[in-house]
């Protein structure tokens, strides 16, 4: 496969993001989906207190826990610092598409929800790169193919694949 370009990748284990990975053409991080067991959560507010995404609110008097997925940005700080082990997590890859870093730089987008296989990911890779081949004017960096013909054609063409 030949690309009209240069095609970042950036990968890194955790949503600690030493490595920035959103700033590359594709990023890929490691994150957990958390679930909570009412069972055993002793109400103490540890995880609210270090959730980031400020996804957590716990009420120690009403012994509540209220959590917004939609909040949450899947560091997994929760699962570490619960002391009854109440969350627990699925682990998956965050994507992040048409990032750069240099005289321009943005951001990727998030496109899909959290990949929780490999081969998956694999084919949203595979989907990526024939999207760049197919759609990049020679020397034009992938952020600005989207922006030319539409960040909704990529992602139509990656969510056949989930
Ligand atoms: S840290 Fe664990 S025990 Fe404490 S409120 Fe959160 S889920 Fe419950
Ligand atoms: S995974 Fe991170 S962001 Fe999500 S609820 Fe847990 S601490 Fe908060």
């Amino acid at each position: 496969m030949s690309q009209p370009h240069k095609f970042k990748f950036g990968i890194t284990g955790c949503c600690n993001n030493c490595l920035k990975a959103e700033e590359n053409d594709l990023g890929i991080k490691g994150g957990v989906k958390p679930s909570w067991d009412k069972k055993v959560c002793t109400f103490c507010g540890l995880c609210q207190i270090v959730c980031p995404g400020k996804a957590i609110t716990v009420n120690k008097a009403d012994k509540t826990l209220n959590f917004s997925m939609e909040k949450c940005i899947y560091c997994g700080k929760c699962l570490k610092v619960c002391p009854t082990s109440a969350w627990s997590g699925e682990h998956g890859f965050i994507v992040s598409f048409g990032g750069l870093y240099g005289n321009r730089i943005t951001i990727g987008k998030r496109l899909l929800p959290l990949i929780f296989s490999t081969d998956v990911l694999y084919k949203v890779i595979d989907v990526t790169l024939a999207f760049f081949e197919k759609n990049a004017k020679k020397g034009e960096r992938f952020a600005n193919t989207l922006d030319r013909v539409g960040w909704q054609l990529l992602e139509k063409e990656l969510k056949e694949v989930l």
